[in-house]
């Protein structure tokens, strides 16, 4: 069977099974949107992209944004960034304040909140939050070739005014010294970053430069390559990491929009979008389908 035929009939199958999982209604913008959807897109290291069901329907990739504020900020500090956060899986709920306490202020890895924040910060540095913003949105635009990429300023709206779990964190992290910036600033661009919108098409496109595909634009180095991919694999999916890589086997990064970003290095990047989400946060149907297409391609990175 071709991998487009797969596509195609993992769609159809996902949406026999039906078993969305719940909206992430603590945004309420992303609570109004219908769970019963499904996209998926695979770029190909010779430019093609494949596609099966909405993978055209923009959404807000929320915490798929860390991988390329991830990658600015190593672009710009490189190694001190890890003065400033860890990267260790953290075994806890991606917006959990527990570990901040015991460890000084020193979030575990940058794909929590807690950790996401002081990249923000980092961003933030001799930058207005326009110009840290601009540098995140120029970066996944020239990722993936496509200028239409912008962000949902309703979204970031919605979560500006309810994400109290986030001040809460960014003020926490300024008692230990560990945010720069006015936490205010922070949390703006932040809830910015996280709603940007795209759809699987345009997001698959983009992590060809994380995938080290050969048709993908040059704008990170084959060792930032390879430390992105590790830290998705060990940290993309919170507390689900381990699951996720026994079930997939690729370094892969979820938001609560229900996006999935997943990477098979030097051979394909993968955007999933289903927005109904499992216990931990992450797409439950989107999880199902690189599981599926991890068994179908051997795409697996433990071989
Ligand atoms: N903007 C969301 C938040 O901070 C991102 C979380 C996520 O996608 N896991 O809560």
């Amino acid at each position: 069977m071709s991998l487009d035929q797969f596509l195609q009939d993992l769609d159809r199958d996902i949406r026999d099974r039906a078993e969305w999982g719940a909206v992430a209604d603590y945004i309420p913008e992303l609570g109004r949107i219908d769970p019963a959807q499904f996209g998926i897109a695979v770029a190909l290291a010779d430019g093609q992209v494949l596609t099966a069901g909405q993978a055209r329907t923009g959404f807000s990739i929320q915490s798929v944004s860390k991988v390329f504020a991830l990658a600015c900020v190593l672009g710009r500090i490189g190694e001190q960034l890890w003065l400033r956060v860890g990267r260790e899986p953290s075994g806890d709920r991606f917006d959990s304040i527990l570990l901040l306490e015991q460890e000084k202020g020193r979030p575990r890895n940058p794909f929590i909140n807690a950790g996401a924040l002081v990249v923000t910060d980092e961003m933030l540095t001799g930058r207005s939050p326009q110009q840290a913003l601009a540098e995140v949105l120029g970066f996944v635009r020239a990722a993936a070739g496509d200028d239409a990429i912008h962000i949902d300023k309703a979204v970031a709206r919605s979560e500006a005014r309810t994400g109290h779990r986030n001040t809460a964190l960014a003020h926490y992290l300024r008692s230990f010294g560990n945010l720069k910036a006015p936490p205010d600033h922070v949390l703006g661009t932040y809830v910015h970053q996280c709603a940007i919108e795209m759809s699987c098409v345009q997001l698959a496109r983009a992590g060809r430069v994380i995938a080290g595909l050969d048709c993908a634009p040059t704008l990170l180095s084959k060792v930032k390559q390879r430390r992105i991919n590790a830290l998705m694999m060990t940290c993309g999916q919170y507390d689900g990491s381990g699951n996720f890589a026994f079930r997939v086997g690729m370094p892969a990064k979820s938001g609560v929009g229900g996006g999935l970003l997943v990477i098979a290095p030097g051979k394909a990047s993968i955007a999933i979008w289903s927005p109904g989400l499992d216990g931990w946060g992450n797409s439950q149907m989107g999880t199902l389908a690189a599981e599926r297409l991890a068994e179908f391609t051997g795409w697996s990175v433990f071989g």
